[in-house]
This record gives structure tokens, sequence and C-alpha cells, in this order.
């Protein structure tokens, strides 16, 4: 029997070839390499931030993008090098920190750089401008220029965010080239009057795919990165191809012969209609398998597809392999990924549960080792706790 990973009860499969093939391909869309800026927060979307950015960085990726000052010095205790930008809030009072371990931080309105300066400690920042989003930035070129007066504030950069870049709605599209003037028009003022605005940047994943033409310091890539896109729907780049670089497995721990009509699980949302061979797969919710896919969703067993049945548990599901012939203990499942013929891309689960690729990958990993493939090396990289 061939015994694969089940030493683990379930796991992530990361492929490094992926990655750094999607680096390829987003970098032809770019003039220079230094342009890249790697967004690896929430672990980098669940594939292990610390063993990404240390991959990224031997393929020259110099700057990285996290939501946190945890995140960040995550990143720096583990001797990731060059610039680490925060994109969310820091409290003031852990200027400290951010001086402390050469991070950046984001600026998200004129009080909070006040409060910030107030610290008297001096922090690297960026400068979040809000250009419609309405989420965190500063519109007031007034506000801006006094931030430059400001001791404490080092002003490295200047951004804004893009809200519906992923859509190729006429509407959007009208929105999002007047998201990109007023950001021009901002940095024009501020340049025309010699602030040093630093590094320059707007584009996110659906920024560079849709936007390519747009030519900043900074594209803060962080979906795409992973080889997938938000949705099943989503307006596609069709001169790159990207490969998707995650694959989330399990095996069969036990296998029960029920009779018909009996039901399966908590709450008895499955009834069998036939002598039925359920199997159980030791991931749940908990893991980050949606429990609205309980009774919808299917994973591979085999090359096969196969149903989710009952209710998903915590910890564990059930999955009917009736079909499946000479199925057996330890056979692996593939929640997300490809067995033989058979492929089920996280596109196609965040499309049946109704949200997308982003927080369904975010929400991996708490629990799961992740194995990354990579060449001729694959190399077993374990979380903490995880044996
Ligand atoms: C998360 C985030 C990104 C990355 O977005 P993707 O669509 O995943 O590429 C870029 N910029 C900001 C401000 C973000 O919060």
């Amino acid at each position: 029997m061939e015994r694969n990973y089940d030493k683990y009860r379930s796991w992530i499969e990361v492929d490094f070839n992926a990655i750094n093939h999607n680096i390829n391909e987003l970098m032809t869309l770019l003039e220079n390499r230094d342009q890249f800026m790697a967004v690896v927060k929430a672990d980098a979307y669940g594939h292990g931030a610390v063993d990404l950015c240390h991959m990224m960085s031997e393929q020259g990726i110099k700057s990285y993008a996290v939501a946190t000052l945890a995140e960040a010095i995550e990143l720096r205790e583990n001797h990731i090098m060059g610039d680490i930008l925060i994109l969310g809030y820091t409290d003031p009072r852990q200027s400290h920190l951010l001086n402390q371990y050469h991070l950046i931080q984001t600026i998200v309105d004129f009080d909070y750089a006040m409060e910030f300066n107030a610290q008297e400690i001096s922090v690297d920042v960026h400068i979040a401008i809000d250009t419609g989003m309405h989420r965190l930035g500063i519109s007031s070129v007034d506000e801006i220029k006094k931030i430059f007066s400001f001791p404490y504030l080092h002003i490295k950069g200047i951004f804004s965010h893009l809200c519906v870049c992923d859509s190729d709605k006429k509407d959007d599209i009208q929105f999002t080239y007047q998201q990109i003037k007023l950001f021009e028009d901002i940095i024009h003022i501020l340049k025309q009057e010699n602030y040093d605005v630093g590094k320059v940047h707007l584009q996110s994943s659906y920024g560079l795919l849709n936007y390519s033409n747009l030519n900043y310091d900074y594209v803060r890539i962080g979906i795409s990165l992973f080889g997938v896109y938000s949705s099943l729907h989503d307006k596609r780049n069709d001169k790159i191809q990207l490969k998707p670089a995650l694959s989330l497995k399990s095996q069969i721990i036990h296998i029960n012969e029920v009779e018909k009509e009996e039901t399966i699980g908590y709450g008895r949302t499955y009834t069998t209609i036939q002598k039925t061979k359920i199997a159980v797969i030791p991931i749940g919710y908990a893991d980050g398998v949606p429990r609205s896919l309980s009774n919808k969703g299917q994973v591979i067993v085999k090359g096969q597809r196969v149903p989710i049945v009952g209710r998903i548990c915590m910890d564990q599901m059930m999955i009917d392999v009736t079909g499946v012939q000479d199925v057996s203990l330890h056979d692996v499942v593939t929640i997300v990924g490809e067995d033989d013929q058979e492929k089920i891309s996280i596109e196609e689960l965040a499309d049946l549960t109704d949200t997308i690729t982003n927080e369904l990958l975010s929400r991996l990993g708490y629990r799961l080792p992740r194995i990354y493939k990579g060449g001729e090396n694959i190399e077993e990289t374990l979380s903490t706790n995880i044996y």
C-alpha cells in the first residue's frame, strides 16, 4: 500500500514551481523585478508566509506586504530581509516595534499620523490615499502635505487601492479610471511642490491583470501569486497563464458499510438510498473546509469525484465511496487539487459556497501541515505543534 504523506491526518501541498511560474508570468506585465511586492498576509493566503518568503527572496523578490504587526515581526524573526509594509492598522503605542524591526507602517488617516508622531519614535511609513473605496486613507492634499512636516514620520511611499478593478462592467471600469485619475492628480501636485513621495503604488492582482499599462513603483500581488482567480466569473487576462499552487488533501481513516435508509452524521441530514460505503476523512470546518459544502461538495478518491454526505463536522467529514472500486483505508482524498484526470479548483469551491477564493484560502492551515514541493526536492516543513 502506498502511504503518501499519511502520517499527517490531512495536509496542504504547496508547489513552489507553480509559485515561481506565476511570478515569472506576472513579471511579463512589469518593467522590472523590483516592482513586485508579494502580499503575504494571513499566512500567505494559507500557503505559509515564512517558507514562501524564503523561496521568493531566493527568486529575487525584495518587497513584502502583510496585514498586521505580528505577521511582519514573524517574517523578520525568520530572517526575511527587504521592505515589509503593514497594510492595516497598528496601534501607535507599538511604534517602538515598528522601529526595532525596520517595518513600514501604513498611515490610515491624519489623526493616526499625529498619534504616531506624538510617540516621538522614528517610523517609516507609506501614506494611504482614499480614492473612492472609503476604507483606509486620506483624500485631502493639505493633510498629506502636513504629514510631510512631522519629524518622526519618514515617508517612504504613498499608495491607494482599487475596489472594482476585477470587474469588466462599464461603470466599474469608469470608476477605476476615476480612482486612477484622483491618485495621479494627488501624486502630481505633491511632486510638483517637491515633496518626496517615495514609492508610489496602486495596483493589486486585478489592478495588474486588467490595467497592466499602468506603471508604478510597486504592484501589490496577492491572490494571483498563488495562481488562482478570486472567482470563476472574474475577468481574466489572456496574456498570462497562472498555475494554482495549493492542494488540500486528506485520507480515508475509516469505512462504514451502511444499510439503505440509514442517516449520516449530525442532524441526520443525509439518508442512504441503497447499501452505501461511507468513508470518514479527518478534516473538518476547523481546518478550513466550509461547513456549507455539507451534502453539496465533492472530493476526489482514486481519480473519481464522490459526494460529501451529511454535515461536515469540526474535525471530520463523511463521503460516499460506494462507486469507487477497490477503495481502502489510507487512500488519499483530494479536496482541492488534481488526482489523475479529475480536478477540483478552489474557484469551484468558492462558487459553491458563495464566496471568493481569498476567503477560503486564508482560512486554511490552522492545524494543517504544509508540504512544499519544488523541482527535485520535496521538502517537508512543519508548522509548530503539528506532528
Ligand atoms: C490584500 C491587499 C492586496 C492584495 O490583493 P490581491 O487582490 O490578493 O492581489 C493589495 N493591496 C491591499 C491594500 C490589500 O489589502
